[in-house]
Order: structure tokens, then C-alpha cells, then sequence
């Protein structure tokens, strides 16, 4: 399975280029590049990225299975990745999104959209890295009350991810870390820029985004670049958050239908004003309530330019709750499952290389289970089958780990 999944990854992926070359900058290497790149891809793919255990992969006779000649050990990884091109790595990810794309990943799909969110991964113990963030524990007061000093128990670092979203395949195509002093708005900027230009016009048609990016700065990035958004209307904007709950709450839904067994209701009008700096003509706030079968209630309130004759309320609806899908099949696998969260080697170059393969491999293993080996009528094989039998093609034991 694994020498299945290594010449899917060569063949139909458009990185056999990278493969060969994905930026060594080594001086007079004795390990080929190539064999570290797919060692450390086979480690993630196997959710066991560690250097030491892709030291323990080569030193096993998984490295034949892998076609890799000759053992190295973790330093030589630690060395690769200190020295790694960043921009290459990062044009790899773009060329398998934008395959798949041409391989028609997302043909079923009416709209694609980007989703952009921000976590915080990897706590390490001393700062060593431009993005470390310290961890601050809040000292007590007598009364028990979080006083407004603390003291630092760590570090650790936050990225972007810009993700696209649609159908089966919601697929990471970039990050972008941000250290003290800077922000996830702007690191959204920054990797919403480069991803739209690498990517190339009119692959995606709307963004969307939590409560942070109901402002006019991200609003106006995204309207010049060609996207509509779609993001979270809170209390963070009290003018339009106020006059939408006026207007909809106590007048009966404008519609109501079903989804995987909810009740949906809602509320759409696109006549708000615009906030004062925000230069669109009129604002539209979709508010949804949904009923779960066990009566709970899940409601929220969305803002958006999209025309209201081109997409329905209920389209609307089921774009934002893409939002979820990416908070799900985005951040949380790749920290749970694929060890984004690690931190292997504490150098700036290392880790932002360590980031990008380990979502890089996520998007392989998507388009490999979901589209590459999904061929035909049969359901897709879900993750953990396919990791059990990447295990076992290395001859590795294959723990449950869920
Ligand atoms: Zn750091």
C-alpha cells in the first residue's frame, strides 16, 4: 500500500518535479534529498513524525518497502529541514490542490470556497524561534481572581491555515505563522494573498471566516481578489450585530428545511447598512436556527455579500457551516492525528517545513483515500483503515490510536 501510495503521490499529483528536487539546501549532502523527503512523508503519512522515529523507519526494513537505499539517522533530518526552500515547499502543496482541481476533485462541487483559520500548535520550553508566543499563567489574587501578572511557563506559536473548501475535499493549500506583535489577521492577509495568487484567479469564488474577519480591512482583500465572503456576524460589530437581531427576532423564520435529520430555520435580508469604513452598498445577514433531533439548539448570524438571487438562504447556509467541516478535517486532524502539534526540532526554518509536510502529507492522504483509491461505487476506505494497512505494508505494528 504504501509503494501504491508513493507512485499515486509521483504519478498523479504534479510533484514528481518536487519529488526530485524539493529545495535542498544542503552543502555537498550524502543523503539524496529525494530518500529524506519521502521518509519524512512516510513518518507523517504513519502519524509518527518525529526525527527520531523517521531515523527508527529507515534503520527498519520498512526502508526497502519504501525504496529508500541507505539508513540515516535524525540529525541528517534535523540538518534537511533546517536547510529546506520554504517557497518551494509551499509551491508543492499549491501543485496537488491545483491537480486536483484539473483531475476534476471538485467537479461536483457548485462553489469552492477558502476558509481561513488560526490555531496554536507546538509548546516548547524556551524561546528559539521568531514565533514563539510565551505561555502566561496568570498569578492569583487573595481573593482567588486572575490578577493582571503572571509568569511565563513556556512558549508556543500560532498559525493561519488557509484551507479550500467543497464536496469531500476539504484540502490545506498554505500557512503562515505569527509571532508576538503581529496578528492572525494578518497572517490571514498574508497567506490569503499568496494563496489566491498562487492558486490563480477564479479558482475559488468566496471566502470564508469566523467573527475575527467581519471587518472591512479583510472584507476589501477579499473583494479584490475577486472573492464574496462569508463570515461571522458577532457582538465584535454591535451596530449591524443589533439592528439583524431587531429585525429577525419574534418575526417567524423566511424559510425552513431539513438537514441530516435537523430542523433548520432562517432569517435572510440584504438590506442592512454598511458599518461606517466598509465600502460595500448594503450588507446581507443570514441568521440560522437549527434543531438537533435531541432538541438542542445551535443558532448563529452570518454576514456575506453574495447576491440573494444567485444564492439561496439555504445554499448560504450550507456554505458557512463549511466553516465546521474545516475546524474538523483541518486543524483538528492535523494536530490530533498527524502531529502538527510536535515540535521536532525547535529552528524557525525546521518547524515552518515540519508545519507545511504535515499538511502537505494530509492532502496526499486525502486525495489518495478519497479520490485516487475511490473509484467506483464502493465507500471510500475512512482513514484509520488506510493508516492500519500503511502500517502493516512497512511492517510496522499498527497501534490503535483511534
Ligand atoms: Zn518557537
Amino acid at each position: 500500500m504504501i509503494r501504491r501510495w508513493q507512485a499515486f503521490v509521483t504519478r498523479h499529483t504534479g510533484l514528481r518535479a518536487y519529488l526530485d528536487a524539493p529545495g535542498d539546501g544542503r552543502r555537498a549532502p550524502v543523503v539524496p534529498a529525494r530518500a529524506l523527503l519521502w521518509a519524512l512523508l512516510a513518518a507523517y503519512l504513519v502519524r509518527d513524525g518525529a526525527f527520531h522515529a523517521v531515523e527508527a523507519l529507515v534503520r527498519s526494513p520498512a526502508r526497502r518497502a519504501l525504496g529508500i537505499r541507505r539508513p540515516f539517522g535524525d540529525d541528517t533530518v534535523a540538518y534537511f529541514t533546517e536547510r529546506l526552500d520554504v517557497p518551494t515547499t509551499r509551491a508543492a502543496l499549491i501543485t496537488a490542490v491545483r491537480q486536483a482541481k484539473r483531475r476534476k476533485g471538485f467537479d461536483d462541487v457548485v462553489r469552492i470556497g477558502l476558509v481561513l483559520d488560526g490555531t496554536t500548535v507546538g509548546r516548547c520550553a524556551s524561546v528559539r524561534c521568531p514565533w514563539c508566543h510565551p505561555i502566561i499563567v496568570p498569578h492569583l489574587t487573595e481573593a482567588g481572581e486572575r490578577s493582571a501578572v503572571g509568569h511565563v511557563v513556556g512558549q508556543h506559536h500560532k498559525l493561519s491555515l488557509l484551507s479550500v473548501v467543497g464536496g469531500v475535499l476539504p484540502l490545506p493549500v498554505d500557512l503562515e505563522p505569527y509571532g508576538p506583535g503581529d496578528s492572525e489577521l494578518a497572517a490571514s492577509l498574508r497567506v490569503l494573498d499568496r494563496g489566491v495568487a498562487a492558486l490563480g484567479p477564479r479558482f475559488a469564488q468566496y471566502v470564508l471566516g469566523d467573527g475575527l474577519y467581519a471587518n472591512a480591512p479583510f472584507l476589501h482583500a477579499a473583494g479584490d481578489h475577486g472573492l464574496r465572503a462569508l463570515v461571522r456576524l458577532k457582538a465584535n460589530l454591535p451596530t449591524l450585530f443589533a439592528a439583524a437581531q431587531a429585525r429577525f427576532e419574534g418575526t417567524p423564520p423566511g424559510g425552513t428545511f431539513e438537514d441530516h435529520g435537523d430542523r433548520v430555520e432562517v432569517w435572510d435580508a440584504d438590506d442592512f447598512d454598511p458599518w461606517e469604513g466598509l465600502r460595500w452598498p448594503t450588507v446581507r445577514v443570514l441568521r440560522y436556527r437549527q434543531t438537533h433531533a435531541d432538541g438542542t439548539v445551535v443558532e448563529a448570524y452570518w454576514l456575506t455579500d453574495f447576491s440573494a438571487h444567485r444564492v439561496s438562504s439555504q445554499t448560504l447556509y450550507r456554505l458557512a457551516k463549511g466553516r465546521w467541516t474545516i475546524e474538523n478535517q483541518g486543524f483538528n486532524d492535523s494536530k490530533t492525528r498527524y502531529g502538527l502539534s510536535h515540535v521536532p526540532h525547535h529552528h524557525a526554518n525546521s518547524l515552518l517545513i515540519h508545519w507545511l509536510l504535515v499538511v502537505l502529507t494530509l492532502t496526499l492522504e486525502r486525495l489518495f483515500r478519497l479520490r485516487y483509491l475511490h473509484r467506483g461505487t464502493h465507500p471510500p476506505l475512512a482513514a484509520m483503515q488506510l493508516l492500519r494497512r500503511f502500517r502493516l505494508s512497512l511492517g510496522q505494528p499498527a497501534p490503535e490510536t483511534g
